[in-house]
């Protein structure tokens, strides 16, 4: 795998989207385009890409990009831009003091920039206030980790997935949120039929589809269900007495408040059945071969915390950690949260892997900087962080790569917050994002394609982020900003970088200092790469101290040898022994007869985050392309609420306006909104203003996922749908949500005002100049049902559709014709019937979108007599390129192959 250097060059980088870390080789083409494929030498993936992955040629077009620095809304020179920023933040120091300003950054970021913003912060600064999204993420692993092990450390390797006998998924959504990871074990368990799947979800997600048990457990169940299955394993006589006995402690008091945890006990906390416990449990005292994957669904909680360690209480007791096949596993959401871990981009810990609150250590890294003025004491967190801000605590706030006014719980009062701070700095890609509308200073970043530096995946190997594009505009990478400003504020001589190859240098020198054994995140083979060595960087896997690598910094380390931790105990505790930590269950109601009902957010296949990038494509659009509410039918029924009809969702901290999905997937008394949606794209679809600023005491990561919610029907007096060639005006619409579509746009839209002009409506929508356009119009004013297209010439313009029920149109057809000519009065028509004639039936919902396959044809299919993933793909191709999508395919086939066995 080398890099090469040709007018035509394939570079080696990785993917910018979730912890999996997949490498991608992109190659130029003559025509200027970009192709893109996995990697099939990178650890990761070997090959295979996700929908996500496999559309990043799709995401890195100019449009939208943030291309100058702006000032109060005025484009700026860098220089001016940057004098601002450092004076400014050097003002707010002298006047208030370092805690009055912070920074707010991003698992987005590369590891040369969270190491850069860090020190600056932590060492030069004086205060600890940087914080980063991935607190929102697994800030809970990495305080249980630490609690547990003396470390933040992730024992294990994905390899431990296809090796396992169990693989237990709980909190984690892995066929949609770590798809390329879900393929693997998807395919090890095809290899490997005898190899048993439990998914653990309130919801049955798609991963269930591979899961031999769903346990579909109470939001918050888990500590009962991990410290009860800790109970069990002693009853049951199949503790790992020498394991526990040589590297723990603390196992006689775990399993004390355990005690009471019986199986009907653990019943009434979880709302799962005594036989499905039974089932469970002893599928895991059988297999030794056991790992435990978690995410966010572990970690969003306000006993996040405690949740990870009743994990590991169970790993640690059988010993099933640090061994092929066996251990805890943490996956993180993002593509560099774990490389913000080790720079130390939280703000309660310190680089390489040091701990903030320990003098020792802040005097090494102090010593390491020739830092003037080191941070004594943790920082604000996220949430803290903002309520800060809020209060006029901070004064100055640099957000870089991320976008807290959607992403931050209790949304609105972050927007309000930023309104009100005296200096908001934002550096980012993308011109418009909720939160850069408030940013006084707007600093253009080099975006994926056109940085250079590391990430970490969450198995802690290190991969290269490669540079491909040139830099747009006057765009400028996130470290060089922070290295100018704090050059700026007078530290030149230790900002004094003139590339990333020679921060990730100090980086891996730092990770050696005075550490002889006693931290787990090494990465010293590393420190003396030259510029050569860094371009041509393998991914490696941590640790990598330098003892272990004799033949030199760029040499490929022994895997065998360095994968995996603690199949010999050796903690990172004082005396090198776990912890286990005594958790029991506590009760937090957050239900009552106002908002009776709990709310769980979380991802969609196809999109990332706030959009800002997957909303470029419109395949990845084309899957999920409104903000929805997943509810149950013995709900919908109660609630009178019908499939498509719009649901307000409303918590005691906002508000959002989505479309209803009636599926026997959810539990019942639960829904489920995804995090995505934002003012850019829709009306009211941002989930997080619902979401109370309710943390884990230990960790501080918000309980995105057990929120208290009241629903109502929307009464509309229409629905619409519109393909528009241009972005609509969708202003003084209670209801709509944009997503790209090939030759355009689409749009679906709602509004409580009866509809007095529905061509008026098409001509708001389409910003139609008052002549020169052709509106041809279909009116059934007493079914309040209209059809308009406006054309201009052959061309279309737009199409409008409006009913006062959810409107039925094709729209794969509708959208195909923006792309097409309409030069007779046939295909005219066909526009406004909203469907293709008998001969092409409507491919219904978007499943594969690599192929742009959809639901219809797939049901067609399995009624045909495609029953399995293999005949499907067969006859339509659909599943057979990135897999995304098997899952649904799968869910697809069982549905009809039932329905077609009840005809
Ligand atoms: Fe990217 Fe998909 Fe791999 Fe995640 S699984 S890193 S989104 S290609």
């Amino acid at each position: 795998m080398t890099v090469n250097h040709t007018a035509n060059p394939a570079i080696n980088t990785a993917c910018p989207y979730c912890g999996v870390g997949c490498g991608v080789i992109a190659t130029q083409q003559p025509d200027g385009s970009v192709s893109i494929k996995g990697d099939p030498e990178h650890p990761a993936n070997f090959g295979r890409l996700c929908s996500k992955g496999s559309a990043l040629a799709e995401t890195i077009g100019l449009e939208d990009r943030l291309l100058y620095p702006e000032i109060e809304g005025r484009r700026a020179g860098w220089d001016t831009a940057l004098n601002l920023v450092a004076q400014e933040f050097a003002a707010a120091i002298a006047e208030h003091g370092p805690d009055s300003v912070a920074f707010y950054v991003s698992g987005q970021l590369l590891t040369e920039d969270y190491y850069v913003a860090n020190k600056l912060m932590k060492g030069f600064i004086g205060s600890a206030n940087i914080d980063t999204n991935s607190r929102l993420c697994m800030a809970s692993s990495v305080a249980g980790h630490r609690r547990a092990f003396g470390s933040d450390t992730v024992p294990g390797t994905y390899e431990d997935l296809e090796l396992a006998d169990l693989v237990v998924l709980t909190g984690s959504n892995l066929a949609w949120c770590h798809p390329v990871l879900y393929q693997r074990l998807a395919a090890a368990k095809e290899n490997r039929p005898g190899m048993e799947v439990v998914l653990i979800d309130p919801r049955r997600t798609m991963t269930a589809d591979i899961a031999d048990l769903h346990l579909a457990i109470e939001p918050d169940g888990d500590v009962a269900l991990f410290a009860g299955l800790l109970r069990y394993i002693a009853e049951n006589g199949v503790v790992q007495g020498d394991y526990v006995e040589k590297h723990t402690t603390g196992f006689e008091q775990a399993l004390a408040v355990a005690e009471h945890l019986t199986i009907e006990e653990v019943a009434v906390s979880t709302g799962l059945q005594p036989h499905e416990l039974e089932t469970f449990y002893r599928l895991f005292i059988d297999r030794e071969r056991t790992v435990t994957v978690y995410s966010q669904g572990v970690n969003q909680s306000a006993f996040g915390t405690d949740k990870v360690n009743a994990i590991l209480n169970c790993h640690l007791a059988t010993g099933r950690i640090g061994q092929p096949g066996m251990g805890p596993f943490s996956v993180t959401g993002q593509p560099n949260a774990m490389g913000g871990r080790e720079v130390g981009g939280l703000a309660n810990m310190l680089a390489a892997h040091m701990d903030l609150e320990n003098g020792l250590h802040r005097n090494s890294v102090q010593r390491f900087w020739r830092a003037p003025r080191m941070a004594e004491k943790p920082g604000l967190k996220a949430v803290d962080m903002f309520k800060a801000v809020a209060d006029g605590r901070i004064k100055a706030l640099w957000i870089m790569a991320t976008n807290p006014a959607d992403s931050l719980p209790d949304a609105d009062a972050v927007e309000a917050a930023l309104k009100t701070c005296p200096l908001v700095v934002v550096s980012d890609i993308t011109a418009e994002t909720d939160t850069l509308r408030h940013a006084h200073v707007k600093l253009p970043s080099t975006g994926w394609g056109e940085k250079d530096g590391t990430v970490t995946n969450s198995e802690r190997r290190i991969s290269r982020q490669r540079a491909f594009l040139p830099p747009p505009g006057e765009a400028r990478p996130d470290w060089w900003q922070i290295v100018e400003v704090a050059r700026r504020m007078g530290f030149a001589q230790a900002f004094a970088y003139a590339d990333t190859a020679e921060i990730f240098r100090e980086h891996a020198a730092l990770s050696a200092l005075e550490n002889d054994g006693t931290r787990d995140f090494d990465i010293s083979a590393y420190a003396g790469v030259d510029a050569r060595a860094y371009a041509n960087l393998q991914p490696f896997q941590w640790p990598a101290p330098i003892t272990t690598n004799p033949l030199g910094p760029s040499a490929k380390l022994s895997e065998e040898s360095t994968s995996r931790f603690f199949a010999n105990g050796n903690f990172y505790t004082p005396d090198r022994r776990a912890r286990f930590i005594p958790v029991s269950p506590q009760a937090r109601r957050v239900t009552d007869g106002d908002y009776p009902m709990i709310l769980n957010t979380g991802r969609v296949r196809d999109h990332w985050h706030t959009m800002t990038r997957t909303a470029k494509s419109a395949r990845l659009s084309g899957h999920m392309a409104e903000p929805y509410v997943e509810i149950h039918p013995h709900d919908a029924a109660r609630l009178r609420i019908r499939e498509a009809e719009l649901v307000r969702v409303s918590s005691g901290h906002g508000a959002v306006l989505v479309r209803a999905l009636v599926t026997s997937r959810q539990r019942p008394g639960s829904v489920f909104v995804p995090m995505h949606w934002t003012d850019q794209f829709s009306a009211r679809g941002r989930v997080d203003a619902l979401v109370p600023p309710v943390t884990d005491s230990l960790s501080g990561q918000p309980a995105s996922k057990n929120v208290a919610v009241r629903l109502t029907r929307f009464e509309a007096e229409y629905y619409g749908f519109a393909v528009c060639a241009s972005r609509p005006a969708t202003d003084r619409l209670d209801y709509w949500a944009l997503a790209r579509s090939k030759g355009g746009w689409r749009l679906e839209l709602a509004d409580g005002r009866p509809l007095d002009a529905p061509e008026a409506l098409l001509r708001r929508l389409l910003s139609l100049a008052p002549s020169g356009v052709e509106i041809i119009a279909y009116h059934d004013t007493r079914q309040g049902s209209h059809r308009m297209a406006a054309f201009n010439g052959e061309r279309l313009l737009g199409a409008l559709y409006l009913s006062r029920t959810p409107v039925v149109a094709s729209r794969g057809f509708a959208v195909e014709q923006l792309s097409q000519p309409h030069s007779d009065p046939r295909s005219r028509n066909r526009v406004i019937a909203g469907r293709a004639g008998a001969d092409r039936p409507d491919p219904g919902a978007v499943v594969c979108s690599c192929f742009g396959v959809g639901a219809n044809q797939i049901a067609g299919a399995v009624r045909a007599g495609c029953t399995s993933l293999a005949a499907v793909g067969k006859t339509l191709k659909a599943g057979t390129n990135c897999g995304s999508c098997r899952a649904e395919i799968k869910g697809l086939i069982d549905a009809y192959r039932l329905e077609a066995a009840a005809e």
